[in-house]
């Protein structure tokens, strides 16, 4: 089906699943094409519909809501990787939709995402899985200490996630997330993280970004900038493997690899986000087309756009408390984007901003 169907043209409509801050700035990158966008999310004041042409406020197993969503839409794609997979399904029965299940079920399960990432021949931390806490002693043989657990599903930011040193301590925080499937990791004493952001077109094109580096404060993105500190042929490798990831998956739509850079130079896959990437939000500035314009391209069938970087870029969150000095923010000569989002909260996304400096490297 998806090498058949015709580009979505201007005036179309893109269906956007989630209505966060990352659903906001692809509508408004779909806008900037000529399209509309239709945003379905089960939260009442969705950031996003504050910028979209339609929305659809329901639950994901609203059958209803679902098919007066379809039947409105062009192509339809995803902000959050949690759309339940039954949904997504029923959608592609009416519906073109990138990128399609089998990226998002193998992204929404840590074990299924990491053997897939393993049985491409690329390099991971030591991990096992965990099923009942008398697993966590075998486990510890295969990952060593100090070792993550992570629940397989529906942990972000550090959420469902506790470091440990020994199998007793394993299998206690098991039980604390109420014995859930979970995989442990061994705990990488990587130089930096850094992420790759690509695109795959429907015609299997592809487009990679300079590799950014990141920062990290309690689990969350603080910042991203590039250049990072990976040499010329680490971020060929980094671009290299997201092309791999992308091809295996026949994967259409915008992507990011989150990696760890090795003190030894080895590039890690720590895990792959099927969507648009707050590591990526520096494109909007620093590229002439963002991360988000592309995934709207690659979703509607268009050709994609040049992914050169033409300026340094460091990104920067704004999180919680961090949103409300704003006055300040807007004259301090950054780029400012803030998602609309009305109540502050501890560790919620609310803006972030961007400096562009010359470019430092050819
Ligand atoms: P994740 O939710 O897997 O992306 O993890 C969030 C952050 O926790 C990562 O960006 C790292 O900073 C840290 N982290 C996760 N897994 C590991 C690991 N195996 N070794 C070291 N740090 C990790």
């Amino acid at each position: 089906m998806k090498t058949n169907i015709s580009p979505v043209p201007p005036g179309g409509t893109i269906g956007i699943l989630g209505g966060g801050q990352l659903g906001r700035m692809l509508a408004l990158a779909a806008a900037r094409l000529g399209f509309k966008s239709h945003i379905y999310s089960d939260e009442a004041d969705a950031p996003a519909f504050q910028v979209a042409a339609a929305k659809s406020f329901a639950g994901y197993d609203n059958r209803n809501a679902l098919e007066a969503f379809v039947s409105t839409c062009d192509v339809i794609t995803f902000e959050f990787e949690n759309v339940p997979a039954a949904t997504v399904e029923a959608l592609a029965r009416r519906k073109p939709i990138f990128p399609a299940a089998r990226a998002l079920a193998i992204t929404q399960d840590r074990l299924e995402e990491k053997n897939f990432v393993a049985g491409l021949g690329l390099k991971t931390a030591p991990f096992a899985a965990i099923g009942k806490a008398d697993d966590a002693v075998n486990a510890i043989a295969r990952t060593g200490t100090p070792a993550i657990l992570k629940t397989r599903r529906f942990g972000y930011d550090g959420k469902g996630q506790a470091k440990v040193t020994s199998a007793a301590e394993a299998a206690a925080a098991f039980r604390a997330f109420n014995s859930a499937p979970s995989i442990l990791e061994g705990f990488v004493d990587f130089a930096f993280e850094a992420s790759v952001i690509a695109a795959r077109g429907r015609d299997g094109s592809f487009a990679a970004y300079d590799p950014p580096e990141n920062f990290h404060a309690d689990h969350i993105l603080r910042r991203s900038s590039v250049p990072s500190r990976m040499t010329t042929v680490q971020s060929g490798e980094a671009k290299e493997i997201a092309k791999q990831v992308a091809d295996a998956l026949d994967y259409v739509g915008v992507l990011a690899v989150e990696l760890f850079v090795g003190k030894n130079g080895a590039l890690l896959v720590n895990e792959i986000a099927p969507r648009v990437h707050n590591s990526g939000h520096w494109t909007l500035e620093a590229c002439l087309i963002s991360q988000f314009e592309q995934h709207i391209r690659a979703v509607a069938g268009w050709p994609l756009g040049d992914p050169a970087r033409h300026s340094d870029a460091v990104m920067e969150n704004l999180i919680g408390e961090d949103a409300r000095d704003w006055q300040k923010l807007a004259g301090d000569g950054s780029a400012l984007h803030l998602y609309g989002k009305a109540e502050i909260r501890v560790g919620r996304k609310m803006g972030h901003r961007t400096w562009l400096k010359k470019k430092s490297d050819s």
